[in-house]
């Protein structure tokens, strides 16, 4: 038996944010970030709209980048207060995710952290209020996925949830909130939203209703995501709903080890964080050479390519031009190619701020890890040990993978 969830509607173009007018309720929180949503006035706006549907409105703002249990909890303790029928969350992936998890709080003031973290394990919600997700950035797609990521400062580690309880009733997918992203913003949430499609495509849990999702944001991103952070709006606009229909497939479908080896060293060293979005188009080509060598992989990799028009006579040719426009992909958008070449904010530098010897120090263990990861099951191509280590390797010195 297979299972596809979505949210149950989904407004979408520019100004849909508007929609907010016609939810049915008499309270709403609304849950935002570090303060981009107030200063363009969309935050504004969505109040006056929650109003004007006659809700009471009360705001949780300053919601952090990688949200911490400790927010979770807090946001959790003012809906407890204010007894909303709504949650309304807008912004980056961060805002989205710690209201989900907020939710389950307010719904279950006794539930622990530790029995959410169990995939698939939440108590039913819905028992107080409905769930609205309006995003501003073109990558996590959050708003219409099953996953919230919850980061445990005390322990140093990044909590993947996953429930379809947390699937969103409605999500706003405005294209306007997207066009105040900055380029290189623009560049590693597309990047992410690619590596979102190809994963989902070749995931062992792809289904019918999960590939042509996929297919066609592959095909809209490659397409559209150069343009957009060119500074074209008609296609950042095009981005915003690609990356959302990249989130249906892989919310369905699942991941696979680019972003397993992505959140393990998202975090590790001490040089800086690896941006999740340049991470896992740094790693996408070099996975795509190693799952390869499963035939039943192969095919769908160069499936992928000659949907894209790439050229090549053979599936191995095809997967090889998949992976030469891939890397070409981030060169155009100045996203490094290695983590060797891994600079400041993401972008291509001279010198890594990943130091060697630490990197190789960590191997192990980051390798052990990765292997560990929540996204590493789906992928077609099981790792061992020594695979996972050498494919650490080929990231950071930019080596072909050939075992
Ligand atoms: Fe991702």
């Amino acid at each position: 038996m297979g299972r596809f969830t979505l949210p149950r509607d989904l407004y979408h173009g520019k100004g849909s944010l508007e929609e907010l007018k016609h939810l049915t309720g008499t309270k709403a929180v609304l849950v935002v970030g570090g303060g981009s949503m107030k200063r363009f006035g969309f935050l504004d706006k969505a109040k006056s709209y929650l109003e004007q549907a006659g809700m009471e409105v009360r705001i949780i703002d300053g919601v952090e980048p990688d949200p911490s249990v400790e927010t979770v909890m807090k946001g959790a303790q003012v809906m407890r207060e204010f007894g909303p029928d709504w949650i309304v969350a807008m912004g980056g992936g961060s805002p989205i995710d710690a209201a989900k998890a907020m939710w389950a709080f307010y719904e279950y003031p006794d539930c622990t952290f530790e029995q959410l973290i169990t995939p698939f394990s939440f108590p039913t919600l819905r028992t107080k209020a409905h769930f609205c997700a309006i995003p501003s950035t073109s990558g996590t797609a959050t708003e219409v996925t099953a996953f919230s990521v919850i980061t445990d400062y005390h322990k140093g580690i990044k909590y993947p949830l996953a429930d379809f309880n947390i699937t969103p009733d409605v999500a706003i997918v405005d294209a306007e909130l997207a066009e105040t992203m900055p380029a290189k913003l623009t560049a590693h949430t597309g990047m992410d939203a690619m590596t979102h499609a190809i994963e989902a495509y070749v995931s062992t849990l792809h289904c019918d209703y999960t590939d042509p999702l996929a297919l066609h944001a592959i095909k809209m991103i490659h397409r559209d995501l150069k343009k957009s952070y060119d500074g074209d709006m008609e296609a950042r606009d095009r981005m915003h709903n690609a990356q959302c229909l990249a989130g249906m497939a892989f919310s369905n479908a699942l991941l696979g080890i680019v972003h397993s080896m992505a959140h393990k060293t998202g975090a590790a060293f001490s040089g800086g964080h690896i941006i999740h979005g340049a991470a896992n188009a740094m790693y996408l080509p070099k996975v795509i050479q190693y799952n390869a060598k499963v035939p039943a992989a192969a095919e769908r990799y160069a499936d992928i390519a000659r949907f894209l028009g790439l050229k090549g006579a053979t599936t191995e040719e095809l997967v090889a031009a998949l992976v030469a426009e891939l890397r070409e992909m981030n060169r155009q958008l100045n996203i490094p190619l290695s983590i060797q070449n891994y600079g400041a904010g993401g972008v291509i530098a001279e010198t890594s701020i990943i130091d060697e010897k630490e990197f190789l120090d960590k191997l192990p263990e980051v390798a052990a890890n990765a292997i560990g990861d929540a996204c590493t099951g789906s992928n077609p191509r099981q790792p061992s040990q020594e695979d996972m280590e050498k494919l650490l390797l080929a990231v950071y010195y930019d080596k072909d993978v050939a075992f």
